[in-house]
């Protein structure tokens, strides 16, 4: 059965591809589908409303079941920003320039006095299924951990140089308060920070759901 997915994003559409399709799901992008994909525009307030927008512009697009994502990362000490606005959030000193190297230098300049336990961050996904009979799912992912002091690892994208994970896990607040923080997502293998990422953990929920309803 092929479902659209709402990005043209190759790394998330192999992830997706390969946590659903033990369901028979095939996913496809919309330059795949022979469609050009609409700037839509994110007016959400919460991390689910935003990917239900993608998704449903996805499913009236190309009339199959559609995909999308939001994701972000949630600071403690800064009431939870970047939050929603984690992807530019720099644009207020960098304007169009914004991008990954100058976000981690503004959440550097931030937390400049504040000290390791009071660093604590979440990574937030959230996944919506739109399909063109009308049913909508939205489902959550997060991951648990804190922001280091510099910058540590090239792997991965975005602020995992600084986002520190505990040895105890990164499921909860909980795990991530007793482990040592030894590495950040920057430095572990792709495959581990697969396995404990908030769009992993959001899309298995997504597996369960549509395991149902397919
Ligand atoms: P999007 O939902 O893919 O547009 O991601 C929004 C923004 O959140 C990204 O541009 C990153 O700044 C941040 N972000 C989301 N997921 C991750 C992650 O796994 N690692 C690092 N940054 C992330």
């Amino acid at each position: 059965m092929i479902f659209l997915i709402a990005t043209q994003n190759k790394h998330k559409k192999t992830e997706f591809q390969r946590i659903l399709a033990p369901l028979g799901i095939d996913i496809k992008t919309a330059g795949e589908l022979g469609l050009q994909y609409p700037d839509v525009e994110e007016t959400g307030t919460t991390f689910e409303e935003n990917a239900l927008i993608k998704a449903r512009a996805g499913c009236l697009l190309a009339g199959v079941p559609t995909l999308a994502d939001d994701s972000g990362l949630c600071v403690d000490a800064l009431d939870g920003a970047p939050g929603l606005y984690s992807a530019r959030w720099s644009s207020d000193t960098e304007g169009e320039n914004a991008d990954d190297e100058s976000n981690n230098d503004k959440l550097l300049r931030l937390l400049r006095d504040v000290p390791d336990e009071a660093r604590t961050a979440h990574y937030v996904a959230a996944i919506a299924a739109v399909f063109p009979d009308g049913r909508e799912f939205t489902t959550r992912g997060e991951c648990y951990g804190r922001i280091a002091h510099e910058r540590h690892g090239k792997g991965g994208f975005g602020y995992d140089p600084l986002f520190l994970v505990s040895t105890a896990g990164t499921a909860s607040n909980e795990q991530a308060a007793t482990g040592e923080f030894t590495q950040t997502f920057g430095e572990v293998p792709p495959a581990v920070k697969d396995s404990q990422s908030h769009r992993s953990r959001g899309l298995q929920n997504m597996y369960e759901v549509l395991k149902r309803e397919l």
